[in-house]
């Protein structure tokens, strides 16, 4: 689809007027160069495809994620504030889930359930059992270790708690952000399952289009854009593309 407008194939950076057209009716300015290069992230991107800027920035987790989820509900994990506690027991303590209740609260918000609470309340959630998710598979804390075995919302979420703690800057800028992440975190999650399968020069190029989307005055992000690139780069190298988690404790959401 073409609307006039130019920008960069998110996937190989090359110059083109093709969008993905369900993104721009929601208002997102996708762009990718070929049917291809859209394809070679639809199997994250369609999780995302067309959402509104609001109020639904974050996918409703996938049958696989709940599955691993509920199945794992007695593991202890390593929270922001130290201590440790399964999932079923941060639950109880934190939103008065009932321990008998756990498991149908985590398949409330599975993509085609109903959800029982506001969007909002609803989405705080997921974002907590995701970033407990993972701290479950990835208590080194080096992401690069499961990069290629984790579904990328769990990981995009710890990153993105670590570049922006606390409240979004806006729903607009959110969105936006998300839609970029999820291009990247695809080319990073497929290249980590197979290198032969995503050029790194694809991986580089989607994280500028990042950089640079927060840069530019659409995204919003204001006098906030510098600070955010800075919080990108410490958390990956530009140039290597290795996620440098551990030094995500120093950035933890808890001290805000
Ligand atoms: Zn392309
Ligand atoms: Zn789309």
């Amino acid at each position: 689809m073409g609307t006039g407008k130019t920008g960069a194939c998110l996937v190989c950076g090359k110059e083109t007027t093709k969008l993905c057209s369900k993104c721009v009716k929601a208002g997102h300015d996708l762009f990718f160069c070929s049917p291809e290069h859209q394809k070679l992230v639809w199997a994250e991107h369609r999780r995302v495809c067309g959402k509104r800027l609001t109020p639904e920035p974050w996918p409703w987790y996938s049958q696989e994620e709940a599955d691993e989820t509920i199945a794992n509900l007695d593991v202890k994990r390593k929270l922001w504030d130290g201590r440790e506690l399964t999932m079923t027991e941060y639950l109880a303590e934190v939103a008065q889930v009932p321990k008998y209740y756990t498991a149908q609260h985590i398949y409330d918000f599975t993509a085609g359930h109903n959800h029982p609470f506001s969007l909002f309340i609803s989405q705080a959630a997921l974002a907590d059992f995701r970033a407990l998710e993972i701290r479950r598979k990835c208590p080194s804390r080096n992401f690069n270790d499961v990069l290629g075995k984790t579904d990328i919302f769990q990981i995009m979420h710890e990153l993105w708690l670590a570049i922006y703690p606390g409240t979004p800057i806006g729903v607009v800028w959110h969105a936006g952000m998300q839609h970029r992440f999820v291009v990247l975190f695809s080319l990073l999650h497929q290249r980590a399952q197979d290198e032969s399968t995503i050029p790194l020069a694809y991986c580089r190029n989607a994280y500028k289009q990042i950089e640079q989307y927060i840069l530019s005055p659409a995204s919003r992000a204001g006098a906030l854009a510098f600070s955010l690139v800075n919080s990108l780069h410490r958390f990956i190298d530009s140039d290597t593309m290795v996620l440098r988690i551990p030094t995500l404790d120093t950035a933890q959401r808890g001290q805000q």
